[in-house]
């Protein structure tokens, strides 16, 4: 299956993503984590990253936009993808949807993962003290919750008016949310919406 995780920050898209692709096969795109390998290899991508990453800024669409439409014209993505941090605008959505038309290999579903704002910054808060992510601290924390919700939210209404948008609670046991995650997906498929 070809599919985008959206969700703000701590909402388990990077475990959740994981468990998808062991489940369903297909690769695991996680745009944070290319971006923060190029940074402390210190590469052009990486350079031009970082401050914005540090700050909780995000990446300019024009850097990232590049990087991901190239990795999901790999050979392995045709078997399958879950994008995990992309697109996070308008912009990187309508440029990811054109590419997958190109490429016709459209998307099957969007899960939008959800988690009440106090639970995330409790889990933001766990996180910091145990993975030293300079992205992690107070200001930082404010500034990308916020974006998710001025920049990352209207992708939910982008998704929800193409009938690709699949919303899950996160909150509770990892196990419990995959579980969660893939009746909804076998849902949507069922519904004739899907593939
Ligand atoms: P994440 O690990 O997904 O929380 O991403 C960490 C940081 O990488 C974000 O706060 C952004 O600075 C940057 N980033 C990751 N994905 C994107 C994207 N699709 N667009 C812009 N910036 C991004």
């Amino acid at each position: 299956m070809h599919l985008v995780l959206l969700g703000p920050p701590a909402a388990g898209k990077g475990t959740q993503a994981r468990r998808m692709t062991d489940q369903f096969g297909g690769v695991h795109i996680d745009t944070g984590d290319i971006l923060r390998a190029n940074a402390e290899r210190g590469t052009d991508l990486g350079r031009k990253a970082r401050t914005y990453m540090e700050r909780g800024d995000l990446v300019p669409d024009e850097v990232v936009i590049d990087m991901v439409l190239e990795r999901v014209g790999e050979p392995d993505c045709a078997a399958g993808f879950v994008l995990d941090g992309f697109p996070r605008t308008v912009p990187q959505a309508e440029a990811l949807d054109r590419r997958l038309g190109a490429l016709d290999r459209p998307l099957d579903a969007t899960v939008g993962l959800e988690v009440e704002e106090a639970e995330l910054r409790r889990r933001l808060a766990e996180r910091a003290r145990e993975q030293d992510r300079s992205d992690d601290d107070e200001q930082a924390v404010r500034q990308r919750l916020e974006l998710f919700a001025s920049e990352t939210g209207p992708l939910l209404d982008y998704y929800r008016q193409q009938g690709l948008l699949v919303r899950v609670d996160a909150v509770g046991e990892v196990g419990d949310v995959t579980g969660r995650i893939a009746g909804a997906l076998a849902a949507h498929t069922d519904r004739g919406d899907g593939p």
